[in-house]
């Protein structure tokens, strides 16, 4: 790597290495206390933090600040404000201090609240979040901050995120320090893989559906998918690489190091993986990657699709949120270590995620449940709707030694006893991978893979801490109630190895028969968002969130109303757009080519009559689809709303796709109206 590069990476970023340069050491001390403690900044700190941040900004071209956050519509928002104001004479000032580096009041009347921001007092606030590093985009200096209304409550995805891991925090200390363990802190590693699709931007503006929902709603296969499989890892195009380089450029800027970037399996499908960091930076940096692949792509003539399922019949988009928990010392939790004691920690927090897991599945699942995703999970392409945890067989052998209290022999004849005298050797090998699996233990961390492409990272994240602190405190409450610890944690670590086992599944997910057999075990299959948000405020899954002091309860309601509203937008949309191109479109060119037969050749007539029939067909479905949302319109009760948009809705908009792709199958390409499948997945 050059010097020029490396001096290049986190250049954008006020960093800790760039504070050092501009804040007094003396505040910078301050500043990594409070970190460190998680308190309160004093005042002249953050003055002394506004002024450096604000010289830096400067020399580094930016002429705008902003209070960047993460509302409840899982995009990141900003506000520009212009940091030379006039001075009333006939010069400028600079108009940044701590107070505006400490607390913005960005109008909040149009994001989501959920009812929790009365129309009155229409303002949020937005308070500097100071464990995340600011940083510059497009000449404008961007603050992360988490975002609340004028009461306190939470209206954005970060708040919760830095609350979990500050639950986390609390219980694995405890528990470590039971176990002999001293440690000031943990950190939550994350690392998320994104997949995303690429095409020509002049094709994407000629479809309505593209440009209003993100997907394509109708299209007829092309002739080649994706089996041949030539695309996944294989050289990537010119114009494709052009991309990622200006990508990586502008993210390694931002201090986000892109690990690899490759073919996906889909024809046009791409996937970056960036470098794992902790959970707050790597939530900021996602969302960052998000935005700046579609920006750098239009600049590329490309438009970048995060849609989860963009086009039927190909792999659809997912992200996989690769998380593990470690000491502030840098030891990782999750990883089977090299000393006995290190392996019964080991062992302990495997377990006690196991328990978390297979007693919240609910909750994991509702993290990634809403529409875009409904058409990805358990399509064969992604894991299935049920939640089971994949450890591999060799793990799962260990599990069973300790389930059964026999010593462990792994396949190398070395002869293990867990805990006790002997090293547990855990060979963590790569290729003892099952990629059906929603959350796969993977050598020293757990890849949940449910999550959808176009989603924020921060609630799942918020749940994988938050189970995992919830079982942490009840261990810690029952050592230390113990006389002998060392019995105590060999029991509780059999006990919730046997209770949780059913969790266990090394098969292929894709499989029919695991339907059953998970139905068998009692695992349930949440098959749709419909039918997974109304668990998300089942007693439990409020209690769990509350007593981590996660969310308030009334905030769970209010994001239960936004999850119910924000499915049914979505659904809505996309019936109206499919109305429209219909209407518009569609029908049209059913006419232009059935007027353009002659109707003299037998052939001709057998057309004329199919597509015929096959408009009639249409036409009777789009008025049913038209008469449905109108019934919607009529509905108050959200309830009432998502059960129409669900099952009525859903259905009656795949029946519209069908006939339209059935037509588009038969008819001439010059009458059809939009660029097709092949167009759009084989254009570059
Ligand atoms: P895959 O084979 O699924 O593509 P990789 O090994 O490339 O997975 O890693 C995927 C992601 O996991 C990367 O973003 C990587 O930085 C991240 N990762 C690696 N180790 C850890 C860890 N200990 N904790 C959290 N994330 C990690
Ligand atoms: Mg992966």
């Amino acid at each position: 790597m050059t010097d020029n590069r490396m001096k290049r990476f986190g250049a954008l970023l006020f960093d800790e290495s760039t504070m050092q340069k501009y804040i007094s050491s003396g505040s910078l001390a301050v500043w990594r206390d409070c970190v460190k403690t998680h308190t309160f900044l004093p005042e002249n700190v953050t003055e002394d933090i506004a002024e450096g941040m604000k010289k830096w900004a400067l020399e580094n071209g930016a002429t705008h600040y902003t209070h960047w956050f993460q509302p409840l519509t899982g995009e990141t928002a900003e506000k520009h404000e212009g940091f030379m104001i006039p001075d009333g004479r006939e010069g400028f000032r600079m108009d940044f201090s701590g107070k505006e580096l400490l607390r913005g009041e960005p109008d909040a009347s149009s994001f989501p609240s959920g009812g929790l921001r009365s129309t009155f007092e229409a303002r949020g606030y937005s308070a500097w979040d100071p464990t995340s590093f600011a940083f510059i985009k497009d000449r404008v200096l961007c603050i992360p901050t988490v975002f609340c209304t004028y009461s306190g409550e939470v209206l954005d995805k970060k708040t919760p995120l830095l609350r979990s891991c500050g639950a986390l925090r609390k219980q694995a200390v405890r528990v470590l320090s039971l176990i002999g363990e001293k440690t000031e802190g943990i950190r939550v590693n994350v690392g998320a893989e994104q997949e995303y699709f690429l095409i020509p931007k002049e094709l994407f503006g000629q479809r309505e559906d593209l440009r209003i929902c993100g997907r394509t709603l109708f299209g007829a296969d092309a002739p080649k998918k994706q089996e041949l499989g030539d695309h996944y890892y294989g050289a990537i195009k010119p114009k494709i690489l052009s991309f990622m380089q200006d990508l990586d450029e502008a993210l390694w800027e931002l201090g986000v190091c892109a690990k690899t970037e490759h073919n996906e399996v889909a024809p046009a499908q791409y996937e970056l993986a960036p470098f794992f960091t902790d959970a707050n930076t790597a939530n900021d940096q996602n969302q960052l990657t998000m935005e700046l692949m579609k920006r750098i792509a239009e600049k590329h003539g490309l438009v970048c699709l995060l849609h989860e399922k963009p086009f039927d019949g190909v792999n659809g988009s997912g992200k996989h949120v690769n998380w593990s928990v470690s000491t502030d010392g840098g030891e990782n939790l999750f990883s089977p270590g090299s000393t006995p004691a290190e392996n019964t920690r080991f062992l302990l927090f495997l377990a006690a995620f196991i328990k978390g897991v297979d007693e919240y599945p609910e909750l994991l699942r509702c993290s990634a449940a809403y529409a875009g995703n409904d058409r990805r999970l358990g399509g064969h392409e992604a894991p299935p709707a049920i939640i089971s945890v994949f450890v591999g067989t060799e793990l799962e052998k260990v599990i069973d030694s300790v389930i059964n209290d026999e010593p462990y022999t792994d396949s190398g004849d070395h002869f293990l006893t867990v805990g006790k005298d002997v090293l547990l050797r855990v060979s963590m090998d790569n290729t003892d991978r099952n990629r059906t699996s929603p959350v796969a233990f993977t050598g020293n961390k757990f890849e949940f893979r449910m999550p959808g492409s176009s989603q924020s990272i921060a609630t799942p994240v918020t749940y994988l801490n938050t189970i995992l602190a919830q079982q942490l405190r009840e261990i810690a409450d029952e050592l230390e109630k113990s006389e002998n610890r060392q019995l105590a944690l060999k029991r509780i670590i059999r006990r919730l190895f046997t209770e949780h086992r059913r969790i266990l599944f090394s098969g292929n997910g894709y499989d029919r028969a695991w339907l059953d057999e998970a139905a068998a075990r009692g695992l349930r299959n949440l098959r749709n968002t419909a039918e997974t948000i109304p668990e998300y405020i089942s007693e439990k899954n409020i209690r769990l969130l509350t007593e981590n002091g996660i969310y308030t309860r009334k905030e769970m309601y209010s994001r239960n109303g936004i999850h119910i509203e924000k499915y049914c937008s979505i659904i809505t949309i996309e019936a109206r757009t499919m109305l429209e191109m219909i209407r518009k479109d569609i029908l049209g060119a059913v006419s232009a080519y059935l007027a353009s037969l002659t109707l003299r050749f037998e052939f001709e007539k057998r057309l004329s009559t199919n597509v015929g029939a096959l408009g009639d067909e249409l036409l009777e479905r789009t008025e049913t689809l038209g008469g449905l949302l109108k019934k919607l319109d009529g509905l108050t009760d959200p309830n009432e709303r998502l059960a129409l948009c669900a099952e009525s809705l859903v259905p009656q908009m795949a029946a519209c796709r069908e006939t339209v792709d059935n037509i588009e199958r038969i008819i001439d390409k010059r009458f059809w109206p939009y660029p097709d499948y092949t167009d759009l997945l084989f254009a570059i």
